[in-house]
């Protein structure tokens, strides 16, 4: 279990708790501020090019400056890989699910790419929609600022089936830890978080509750795992002719799954996987 399941999930999967999306807690000043100030395009710009430039600095201070940033972004805003099943689950108990615009996407590509979603215990997305629509609406909404977009449990998982196909890893989003607010559809060239934690090793989300593993003798080599995984997790074993995936590097995501077609990849309980169990 990650540390916000022992903190905040009572021993269970924290995102799977109820609690965590409660409009209690959206009662929180600070929370709200956060909240509305999340689309400031120039504060997530700013970050995007301190990444890049934390490549080039000295070892001793990409160190210090990966364990501040990673302790602060637990209580603000931190990510966890969810496979598609736990993101069923969340639907199955949140009323409202509202689409929005990748801020992300906005900044990286300039473009309108509806890849995140707004979750709430409260039909019509109770005090959460009320928050984002006093934020910078034409960064949520694109050039139609005119409402949300708004989606049924049925319609939500049929999208997020289809950001599946695409390849996108499903993650879950606190707006000051604990409260969660989003579930987005990450990818690593386009997404601030995931190249902040894959790429410039400075973590702003955990992995997820499972890890993945062949299934060897259902393997026929195709590679089509090898080609999704965006975490560099699966290889290919020349002289078995099977992929083999490295659990030490796995996120869980289960994307590597969806594409095998014969079946040949499942997910296990982290922590009853000895070499990934506290990798997180
Ligand atoms: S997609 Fe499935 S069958 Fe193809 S290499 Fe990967 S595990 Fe094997
Ligand atoms: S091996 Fe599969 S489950 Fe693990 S990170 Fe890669 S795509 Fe995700």
């Amino acid at each position: 279990m990650c540390e916000f399941c022992l903190k905040h999930g009572e021993g269970e999967k924290w995102y799977l708790q109820a609690k965590n999306y409660s409009e209690d807690l959206l009662s929180d000043i600070e929370r709200r501020k956060f909240i509305e100030e999340f689309s400031n395009p120039d504060a997530l710009a700013r970050g995007s090019a301190g990444l890049e430039r934390l490549g080039k600095a000295p070892a001793f201070i990409r160190d210090i400056f990966r364990r501040i940033t990673a302790r602060k972004m637990k209580k603000v805003h931190f990510g966890q890989v969810v496979p598609i099943e736990d993101i069923e689950r969340i639907f199955g108990f949140t009323n409202s699910i509202t689409r929005v615009a990748c801020v992300c996407r906005r900044i990286n590509l300039g473009e309108e790419k509806r890849y995140c979603y707004g979750i709430s215990l409260s039909p019509d997305g109770g005090k959460f929609t009320g928050i984002l629509r006093g934020a910078d609406n034409s960064f949520f909404n694109g050039p139609d600022t005119s409402g949300f977009e708004t989606l049924t449990r049925d319609e939500a998982m049929s999208a997020f089936r289809s950001h599946e196909r695409e390849g996108l890893c499903h993650t879950v989003w606190t707006f000051h830890t604990p409260f969660i607010g989003g579930i987005c559809n990450c990818d690593r060239s386009d997404c601030l978080a995931m190249r902040s934690t894959v790429t410039h090793a400075v973590p702003v989300m955990f992995r997820a509750e499972y890890v993945a593993e062949v299934i060897s003798e259902e393997c026929t080599g195709c590679r089509e795992c090898m080609r999704v995984c965006q975490f560099g997790a699966v290889t290919y074993s020349a002289s078995n002719k099977k992929a083999v995936i490295d659990q030490r590097w796995c996120y869980g995501c289960g994307i590597c799954r969806s594409v095998c077609r014969k079946n040949a990849i499942r997910l296990e309980d982290r922590s009853k996987v000895p070499v990934a169990a506290k990798l997180w």
